[in-house]
């Protein structure tokens, strides 16, 4: 099942991918057809992210190429870092790119979509946690990461997490082709079968640390490849059984007078 969060005549939504359309959902729940009510063809209606996360957690260096690529040891725990949902857009959306950076790359991530709270709960115990999977994009100003000495800046900015098209819920994680293309270029091919650590070793992990709430979402990692990004490019996150996120990059912005 694909479930999407869509804009309909100015009205937010959610729903589930059926071929070209998208069937609507009424109320919270995903499994009961007497849920499901009106059709609208995909091509009329406008995507939003597909999830409300209260937080994004995301994990740096978990595929061994880039922990390479960046010159820096393999961990032998995961490296978390959180983003703030202000960074959450959705496909189609624009990245805009800030006036502070002067390089801001993609990173090609498998996003985990929690689906029940889980707080401190084993490994065996995480598959029962995770609602699906999505592509997300780890939007990252790179000159400031390494400025900064630490990643809360570099990773912050609003539009630095695209996220989509939709959470793709039967799907085993373990081994997926994940890619990025850079104005249709290839520049990013792994597995997740690469990951240092997997899905529900993560969710586990984190949930010893911090309650993941329903719509969180948990953003994987990036494979070798990573590269920076400028305004006017079209990048694109491909994830083998999800599907493809595409954003394009906007010019920088700056200070506002005013509202
Ligand atoms: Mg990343």
């Amino acid at each position: 099942m694909r479930l999407v969060r869509f804009q309909y005549q100015g009205r937010p939504a959610r729903g589930l991918i059926d071929g070209g359309e998208v069937v609507e959902l009424e109320g919270e729940g995903v499994d009961s057809p007497a849920g499901r009510t009106a059709r609208h063809a995909l091509s009329s209606v406008r995507l939003l992210p597909p999830c409300v996360p209260t937080k994004v957690v995301a994990v740096g260096l978990n595929y061994r190429d880039h922990a390479c690529e960046l010159g820096l040891p393999v961990p032998d725990e995961p490296i978390i870092f959180l983003k703030p949902p202000t960074t959450v857009i959705g496909p189609s959306d624009p990245i805009r790119y800030p006036a502070m950076s002067s390089q801001v790359d993609y990173e090609a991530e498998l996003g985990v979509v929690i689906g029940k709270t889980a707080h401190a709960c084993s490994p065996d115990a995480a598959a029962g946690h995770i609602l699906g999977y999505t592509c997300a994009n780890d939007v990252t100003a790179r000159d400031l990461q390494k400025k900064d000495g630490q990643w809360t800046r570099a990773k912050s900015f609003d539009t630095f997490c695209p996220v989509g098209p939709w959470i793709e819920t039967d799907l085993d994680p373990s081994d997926l082709l994940i890619e990025s293309y850079l104005n249709g270029e290839r520049r990013q091919a792994s597995r997740t079968s690469q990951f240092l650590f997997n899905v529900t070793h993560l969710v586990s992990f984190i949930s010893r640390i911090m309650t993941l709430y329903p719509g969180d979402l948990i953003i994987t990692g990036t494979p070798s490849g990573i590269g920076p990004m400028q305004p006017g490019d079209e990048i694109e996150v491909r994830i083998e059984g999800i599907g493809s996120l595409v954003n394009t990059v906007n010019a920088e912005f700056g200070m506002r007078n005013s509202e």
